[in-house]
């Protein structure tokens, strides 16, 4: 049976994009202020953030890995600096796994670990797990979570099509929606976010399995 497959985000899940910045001097922090991420050269600088290199290597031992990132369009030396750095903390464990992209949202996989849903990534055809959330604050919780099936079955990871990921995901997500709604939306940035999540899986459920009937559960 084929391993599932996992991407990675790189920015601040597991590239500490701050340190980068820490390493600038100030004449290129007011330089490129509110655009950091443009400063040539800057992503050569960056360490990994705690605990992601141990676990990538867990992961890659029960899943398919790749890398799945965005390098500023502004900023060409961001494009080979990832490359490199790739190569530089994880050797030739991502060898031509690499996808450098504004549009996570074409890649199809199992799973996808980014702290944002910007460029596609809360589109993602699979489950995306939120690094830096309450219920993913870091390494840790992504392993134990990710590596929980392999520990319960003491085998092969339990294999699900990205369809019924994507159900499961819709149906969790209209629970959290309607809890939210419950609870008086309180007009917070990470609500709205939960709530655009909640829209996109939607709209992806309705397209892949035509299921517009389950909705009408929700409707009032
Ligand atoms: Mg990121």
């Amino acid at each position: 049976m084929s391993k599932r497959k996992l991407f990675f985000d790189m920015d601040c899940v597991l590239v500490d994009f701050q340190s980068g910045v820490d390493k600038l001097g100030e004449e290129t922090r007011k330089e490129y202020k509110g655009r950091l991420d443009e400063v040539p050269g800057i992503f050569s600088l960056m360490d990994p953030m705690p605990g992601a290199i141990e676990a990538v290597h867990k992961l890659s031992e029960h899943y398919d890995v790749y890398i799945l990132s965005t390098a500023p369009w502004n900023n060409p030396s961001a494009w080979s600096d990832k490359v490199n750095w790739i190569v530089k903390h994880f050797g030739d464990l991502f060898k031509k796994r690499v996808i450098l992209t504004h549009c996570k949202d074409r890649c199809h996989g199992d799973f996808l670990i980014d702290d944002r849903p910007k460029n596609g990534a809360c589109d993602f055809a699979g489950e995306w797990i939120e690094f830096g959330s309450p219920l993913y604050p870091g390494w840790d919780e992504v392993t134990d979570y990710l590596l929980e099936p392999e520990q319960r079955n003491g085998k092969s990871i339990d294999h699900k099509s990205v369809d019924e990921i994507l159900v499961e995901q819709t149906i969790n997500a209209l629970d959290a929606y309607s809890k939210l709604l419950n609870d008086n939306y309180d007009g917070s940035k990470e609500e709205y976010g939960k709530i655009m999540k909640l829209v996109s899986l939607t709209n992806k459920w309705l397209r892949v399995s035509g299921e517009e009937d389950e909705l009408a559960y929700y409707e009032d």
